[in-house]
């Protein structure tokens, strides 16, 4: 039963089985082709002896009409034979013939002791049949049945050759398909162990390895493709994975020495309360920092497993990121958030959303420009006709080098200063998670000295 389980031993029994079904149903068909083609070339012996012999044994018809045609096919060719004669020739041929007329029966040859027994009746048309073992024509003259017949051992030990060629030419060519399966099978499933063995492989912890087939068929080189693309994404998946674990316990190496350094200092000897008190605000200070971190680790997770759960309603966009921006420019007073909606329609901008979320982003996005750039760095918040939102700023901007790299988890352009004001370069990095899990796009330009400008896509509902 196990060979059930394989491709290869499914593919040889179906072949040999369909094999084995065509070649028994052409084999039948000339079995019994050249059976019929045996039986009719006795019937013929059988009628032409009986033609040769009627004239001797039967009285003769009734004379043709004139105009009627000759039968040309009775015509004795030896009506002078004797009963003598017809014995020895019938006996020498293995036929016999058996008369019934007005001078009683009469039997030529061998004839079987059965069809004494049953005197045969008269018939309209010749009849042929085979009883017995025999095959037997019965002829009809007025006054008198005949019948001719002949063993059919001769027929049947010619059927025997032929089926015993059949059966040895089906058996080789069943033997011959079977090996010549097994060699195309075996072939085209060859790069399929390649592709397990690879696959094993890549499990047992050699995770660059790929699947290399040159020479596969179209079907298993595009499997093939798909595995490696997915064996990329994997091992891309792990090396992020490593590299989010190893920066995030490098930043939380961070504020956890801050508290310990802290707290080891002022144990050292009694201290004024003043001095207490600074070591106790350095101490939240560190605290709160994990905290936030600690948050922001949760949300990327959570958007990374696709567990954060967006209650999205159909809301307008117009209000949303104006409230956002009442929100944002409360953050401080020294930097001014504008609000310019060029949205005029009517019937507003409609977007199927997690208002809360978008809220999030536009006010991550104007705190950071509030927290990177100096005092009098003017926000600009636009919302355009189609629905894009800017945030634009007049700040320091962000340098070439840095800017394909700002939604990268942890990265900071200056690690140091942005660490102090309490960011751990995960703001981004979430944002950017929101509005994929939106289906939108954030992009960003930004020239130093220039300010950036965030351009948001949201798709209208
Ligand atoms: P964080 O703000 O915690 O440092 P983010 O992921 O929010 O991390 O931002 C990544 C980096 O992008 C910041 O460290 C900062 O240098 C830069 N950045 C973000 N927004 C602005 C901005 N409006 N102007 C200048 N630099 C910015």
């Amino acid at each position: 039963m196990k060979a059930f389980h394989s491709i290869k031993w499914r593919l040889l029994i179906w072949q040999a089985v369909l094999l084995a079904a065509v070649l028994a149903t052409l084999m039948t068909l000339h079995y019994q082709a050249q059976k019929r083609d045996l039986t009719a070339k006795l019937d013929a012996e059988l009628q032409e002896t009986l033609m040769a012999v009627m004239p001797a044994i039967a009285p003769p018809q009734a004379a043709p009409r004139p105009d009627s045609k000759p039968r040309a096919r009775i015509t004795p060719r030896r009506p002078e034979w004797s009963t003598n004669e017809i014995q020895a020739e019938l006996k020498s041929r293995g036929i016999y013939l058996l008369s019934a007329g007005p001078a009683g029966l009469q039997q030529y040859g061998d004839v079987p002791a059965a069809l004494i027994r049953q005197t045969p009746r008269p018939v309209k048309q010749p009849v042929q049949r085979t009883r017995d073992g025999y095959r037997e024509r019965i002829h009809s003259r007025p006054q008198m049945v005949m019948v001719i017949g002949k063993s059919l051992d001769e027929v049947t030990a010619k059927m025997a050759t032929v089926l015993h060629k059949l059966i040895f030419i089906g058996i080789a060519v069943l033997i011959s398909g079977f090996l010549v399966g097994w060699i195309i099978v075996t072939r085209s499933l060859r790069p399929i162990r390649a592709i397990s063995r690879t696959a094993e492989t890549i499990a047992g912890g050699e995770h660059h390895k790929r699947i290399e087939l040159s020479d596969a068929p179209d079907e298993l080189a595009s499997l093939a493709q798909t595995l490696n693309e997915s064996f990329d994404h994997l091992d891309e998946a792990i090396e992020t994975q490593k590299r989010f674990t190893a920066d995030a316990s490098h930043e939380l190496r961070t504020p956890v020495a801050v508290v310990i350094t802290q707290a080891e200092a002022a144990l050292k000897k009694e201290r004024s309360a003043e001095e207490y008190k600074g070591v106790l605000e350095a101490c939240l200070r560190a605290g709160r920092r994990m905290k936030t971190m600690a948050e922001s680790l949760l949300e990327l997770t959570r958007l990374d497993s696709r567990g954060a759960v967006l209650s999205k309603t159909t809301c307008d966009l117009n209000a949303v990121v104006a409230g956002a921006v009442d929100s944002g420019s409360l953050l401080s007073e020294k930097h001014p958030v504008r609000f310019q909606s060029l949205e005029t329609g009517p019937a507003g901008l409609h977007v199927h959303m997690d208002k809360e979320r978008i809220h999030q982003v536009i006010t991550n996005l104007i705190a950071n420009a509030v927290q990177h750039n100096p005092d009098g760095c003017e926000i600009c918040v636009s919302l355009t006709k189609d629905g894009t939102i800017i945030i634009s700023d007049n700040g320091i901007g962000i340098s070439a080098e840095h800017l394909p790299h700002i939604f990268e988890r942890f990265y900071r352009v200056d690690a140091s200063r942005s660490r102090e004001q309490g960011g751990a370069g995960l703001g981004l990095s979430i944002v950017q998670r929101l509005i994929e899990a939106h289906g939108g796009t954030i992009t960003t330009v930004s020239k130093p000295g220039h300010g950036a400008t965030f351009v948001i896509t949201l798709p209208l509902a």
